[in-house]
């Protein structure tokens, strides 16, 4: 099945993380092949990529930003962390976790017993957790020749480390978990496309998952695979995550700009009070849709939304009144907002169908299924994303395609450029702490469009 860039997009917003990988190929390949590519001699600007130091008067940062802690930097050839290279006496045994291993083989491996590995895991319920070791996990162990096991340390995550001790009366062991925050910075990438998204994300130091994020936050606006174009940029201001001065990965997109064909778009990361966190326009609308633009993995627009067009069986003159979207028998077709199954079942030429009723206004028609999704009727409701059938050639159907149409308010539109609806806008409760976290990276933004606009100026 061919994926098509235009599909994953739509799935990017909701489940950026499980398609992160995947989603990186195909928008390669998509935006690459897509893109109409003028003279290949051109070559792109040096992508200008700086680190920027946590200033506390960003108050979006200031709200999860730990101050940092002076962190004291002995040249230890083996530093584990402050407080134990402060005792330069220790000698670590650094074992690594092969694939197969487990910890009565890691620490045969390092001279230990049967015996201490039964009490070690049994030490605590956070000891348990030595019990599901992964590969390339690291295990340090301080072991002394006249009284064995010292201490273990096992870092279970970038900022939790588990320590297990013996205990002072000897005999057992005791464990506790070392946290240490890890300090925030702020990363602002700039690019400009010239073959693909993914070529300028990755000139201008962005990693997959942060392209892929940049992706799903505008892809509900841009086509990624048909709307960009050359000299289309963009912005992105970002959290980098630091431990004792080093790097240990990239953190979340904060905010971002992207122009597109001359329009810019502007994107703001917005954490509530309940938790809750998603991207928003600096007005406060969400920046997700409450529908899909296409809500199958489609080969090829077949045929458009044309009132006019001569019917390809009857070769009369009958209005189309939605998209045909080709794509090889089998392949899903999701509900494009969430709604509420009103018609599953047979309906006249337009073979097996569903409609989906959202709201008071807006209904969906996916036709010539080959299939249902199985579990679902009539009156059920069904979320955007979910697979509610297969595409077919079922009813009058010249070969394989979704026959797509979108209703408001009982009138056709054209599914390709109805303005959709958002979702759900920022709470009137939230919008003066979104106010107060955002307008710093609004003015950032701003300030690095003029800086742009002065240089091209020059
Ligand atoms: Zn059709």
């Amino acid at each position: 099945m061919t994926a098509s860039p235009r599909h994953r997009r739509h799935f990017l917003g909701q489940r950026p993380v499980r398609n992160a990988l995947l989603g990186v190929g195909v928008l390669l390949v998509g935006a690459g092949l897509l893109l109409p590519l003028g003279d290949a001699t051109s070559t792109l600007p040096a992508a200008d990529t700086q680190q920027i130091t946590l200033r506390l008067s960003d108050p979006a940062a200031a709200a999860t930003a730990r101050p940092s802690q002076p962190a004291p930097a002995p040249a230890s050839a083996n530093p584990v962390n402050t407080a134990e290279s402060q005792a330069p006496t220790i000698d670590w045994q650094r074992l690594r976790v092969r694939s197969g291993d487990n910890l009565a083989a890691v620490f045969k491996r390092a001279g230990l017993t049967a015996r201490d590995v039964h009490e070690v895991v049994n030490a605590s319920d956070e000891a348990t957790r030595l019990t599901r070791l992964y590969p390339g996990d690291e295990i340090l162990l301080h072991i002394t020749a006249d009284s064995g096991l010292q201490r273990l340390r096992y870092e279970i995550d970038d900022t939790r480390t588990l320590v297990v001790e013996p205990t002072p009366a000897g005999g057992t062991y005791t464990t506790r978990i070392e946290t240490r925050e890890l300090e925030r910075r702020v990363a602002v990438a700039e690019g400009r496309i010239n073959t693909s998204l993914y070529h300028a994300g990755a000139e201008a130091g962005l990693d997959d998952r942060l392209i892929m994020e940049l992706a799903g936050i505008f892809g509900w606006d841009i086509d990624f695979a048909l709307d960009i174009r050359r000299n289309d940029r963009f912005t992105v201001i970002y959290e980098t995550l630091f431990r004792d001065g080093e790097k240990v990965r990239n953190g979340r997109i904060l905010a971002a700009e992207f122009v597109n064909r001359g329009d810019r778009f502007r994107a703001l990361r917005f954490e509530d009070a309940d938790g809750r966190s998603d991207y928003y326009t600096p007005e406060g609308r969400s920046m997700r849709k409450a529908f899909l633009r296409t809500p199958t993995d489609f080969t090829r627009v077949s045929s458009e939304f044309n009132p006019n067009r001569v019917h390809p069986i009857y070769g009369t003159e009958r209005p189309h009144v939605g998209t045909d979207y080709a794509a090889p028998p089998g392949t899903p077709i999701v509900a494009a907002g969430d709604g509420k199954i009103i018609h599953r079942g047979r309906k006249g030429g337009y073979g097996n169908t569903v409609i989906l009723q959202h709201g008071t206004r807006y209904t969906t028609l996916y036709a010539h299924m080959r299939r249902f999704a199985s579990g679902q009727s009539t009156g059920d409701r069904v979320q955007q994303g979910e697979v509610i059938g297969y595409v077919g050639s079922t009813g009058l159907s010249t070969g394989p395609h979704l026959h797509y149409e979108f209703r408001v308010d009982g009138v056709h539109r054209n599914p390709r450029t109805v303005e959709l609806p958002t979702a759900e806008p920022l709470d009137r409760r939230y919008q003066a702490d979104f106010r107060a976290s955002t307008d710093a990276w609004i003015a950032r933004l701003d300030r690095m469009s003029q800086t742009r606009i002065a240089q091209a100026s020059d």
